[in-house]
């Protein structure tokens, strides 16, 4: 028989599990990706029926939404947003951007996609990627908020390391410019 601290730690990561609150960060593409997320949250998609929250505050958080590039303006503040979440959490990339620059990849102060700040869990293609999509992303996320996971790198981008790609449609590739 479980004790009251095992009963209560199995409560907690049933919380997390089935009612993650999301932290939503614009790293600086062209709010498309935004919208995306907002119309998610909005009544029409209505993320929050599967207990989905947007959170302002990232002590709160247990997912991290990144959408846009990584980029030397934001990079500190992305980092210091992903650090004060609390342990377990889960970086999900939305957007071509955020997974590789984009349509922004070889501009001056563009370093490429977010996995080159913050270790990203899972890539959401698309240019904006759909409502749907975006919740897919969630949803693979959510395994990851079971148990706490030592510190982790960056992973520097989509590749064989990162633990989920959703698989891009066809119309959701996007050509990126040579850098
Ligand atoms: S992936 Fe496309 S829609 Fe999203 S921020 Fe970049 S350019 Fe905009």
């Amino acid at each position: 028989m479980r004790g009251p601290r095992a009963l209560w730690q199995a409560w907690v990561r049933r919380s997390r599990t089935k009612s993650p609150w999301i932290v939503h960060f614009d790293c600086g593409g062209c709010n498309g990706c935004d919208i995306e997320i907002l119309d998610t949250l909005m009544p029409r998609f209505s993320a929050e029926r599967f207990g989905v929250i947007n959170v302002g505050d990232p002590r709160q958080g247990d997912i991290l939404l990144v959408t846009g590039p990584a980029n030397l303006r934001n990079a500190a503040v992305l980092r210091s947003v992903y650090d004060q979440m609390a342990e377990p959490k889960a970086v999900v990339a939305v957007g071509s951007c955020a997974a590789h620059g984009g349509v922004f990849r070889g501009a001056p102060n563009i370093l490429g996609g977010v996995g080159e700040l913050v270790p990203v869990d899972v890539f959401v293609p698309g240019c904006p990627p759909t409502p749907e999509r975006i919740l897919e992303g969630v949803i693979a996320a959510l395994p990851l908020l079971a148990e706490p996971r030592t510190a982790r790198q960056a992973t520097g981008g989509p590749s064989p390391m990162s633990i989920v790609m959703l698989e891009p449609r066809e119309e959701e590739v996007v050509r990126v410019p040579a850098s």
